[in-house]
């Protein structure tokens, strides 16, 4: 059996055995399930554990074989072009789709307070954790490590970026033999983490099980009756911005059939579900853009870590909900002005988010401040409110999220090589 049907099984077993506990309140199986989270939690750190050393080796090898620093230059300002771009539509799709559902206009007083009772403690910690949360104009400043040491040890995914494409710049301009040597040592370094990663898959449909289960006995399901509108509207949005935009771009822009690169993919959007995660994804998703997608190193190794750290789409789409969710629910409709205003805030948002579980809703804190600003109302209340489905869209946007990098990837290799790939390998 394929390890993607596998995944797909423990996947389709963990929603049942956790709807079971929670449908019937079975104690004994929820404490069951949730007492066996761990060993999803232990396979998520077995997969993050992978995540620097792949990146820094293999942005290390992709820079130093580009040979021509300009061409990094041309990279960088398109990958970062495009995922704006993309976010941008992202965040469009979902107003557009709050206008038109319009998910705060049906909320009762009663659900309303149930909602905001149960959450408000659990919100204001979030409140409290976006103010502690560097602004943009600091993410980049950071963006330049004063320690690349501190910077591996500690994980910090842009300023490993910048050192190791800076490193891998000056190993390029090398004599060949010294250039050969170390790029021979990364290479080789990468190799044995993509050997890594496969041995850890083969662990994916056991944690895959453990994580949803756990998810779904514990979610309370009489939250969603209040929030289905909303729920349903965000994941109608991302399912447009799937089918459309990510199509659009891999048909027009890509030049790849979609259906066959969703499938192809189907295996990091599930892991990417079951995480919440793009970090803890990225492994598996720079693996499969290479040997799956047949993409070029040179591009993957660098859009892709990229990608998890500053490209959300999922993110923004769910933030612009949101927001209008709130906004409609607490201050009633807001201008036009007001909404080209969320596009500017979610879109710059989402790069700030880092590519963990709940990143998003933290972030959100920094949109809704801007939309709710003299009404008087604290955003804590509107965080109050949604708080209790986040966990499962959540899921959603990251399969989104991950799928939006890997869109970006084969984009961008087609715009490098368009004349190397015309006519070229079978996609
Ligand atoms: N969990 C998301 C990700 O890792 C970020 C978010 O919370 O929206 O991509």
């Amino acid at each position: 059996m394929q390890l993607y049907t596998k995944i797909t099984i423990a996947l389709i077993l963990g929603v049942l055995a956790g709807l079971v506990a929670n449908i019937l309140d079975i104690d004994p199986l929820t404490r069951l399930l949730v007492s066996i989270e761990p060993i999803g939690t232990a396979w998520i750190r077995l997969i993050t554990m992978v995540v620097v050393p792949l990146v820094f080796a293999s942005l290390i090898v992709g820079t130093a074989s580009l040979g021509d620093i300009t061409k990094l230059g041309r990279i960088g300002s398109k990958t970062i072009v495009y995922y704006m771009a993309t976010t941008a539509i992202a965040v469009t799709i979902g107003l557009l789709l709050s206008n038109v559902i319009r998910p705060g206009s049906g909320m009762s007083p009663e659900g309303l307070e149930a909602l905001r009772s149960n959450y408000m403690a659990e919100s204001a910690s979030r409140v409290e954790m976006a103010q502690e949360a560097p602004g943009l104009a600091d993410v980049l400043l950071n963006m330049i490590p004063r320690n690349p040491v501190a910077a591996l040890a500690g994980g910090d995914m842009l300023p490993i970026i910048f050192f190791a494409i800076f490193l891998g710049a000056a190993v390029s301009a090398l004599p060949k033999e010294r250039r050969d040597h170390i790029v021979g040592f990364f290479d080789g370094l990468n190799e044995a983490c993509m050997v890594m990663i496969h041995w850890i898959m083969k662990l994916a449909p056991y944690a895959v099980f453990a994580l949803i289960g756990a998810v779904i006995a514990r979610f309370g399901l009489d939250v969603l009756g209040s929030l289905l509108v909303y729920v349903v509207t965000v994941l109608v949005g991302l399912a447009l911005h799937l089918a459309i935009t990510y199509s659009v771009a891999l048909k027009l822009l890509a030049r790849r059939a979609p259906l066959t690169f969703y499938r192809k993919i189907r295996g990091v959007q599930l892991i990417a579900f079951s995480t919440s995660s793009s970090n803890a994804t990225l492994p598996l998703t720079m693996e499969t853009a290479e040997d799956v997608l047949t993409i070029e190193k040179e591009v993957s190794s660098f859009v892709l870590p990229l990608g998890a750290t500053i490209n959300m789409d999922g993110t923004a789409l769910y933030q612009a909900v949101a927001t209008m969710f709130i906004a409609q629910v607490l201050i009633g409709d807001i201008s036009l002005v007001a909404q080209f205003g969320i596009v500017l805030t979610a879109t710059l948002a989402s790069i700030g988010a880092a590519g963990v579980p709940s990143a998003g809703i933290i972030i959100l804190v920094v949109v809704l401040e801007g939309v709710l600003a003299g009404s008087g109302i604290d955003p804590a209340a509107g965080i109050a409110m949604i708080l209790g489905v986040d966990r499962i869209l959540d899921m959603c946007r990251t399969a989104v999220n991950v799928t939006g990098d890997l869109t970006a990837a084969a984009v961008i290799e087609r715009s490098e090589y368009e004349h190397a790939l015309r006519g070229g390998r079978a996609r």
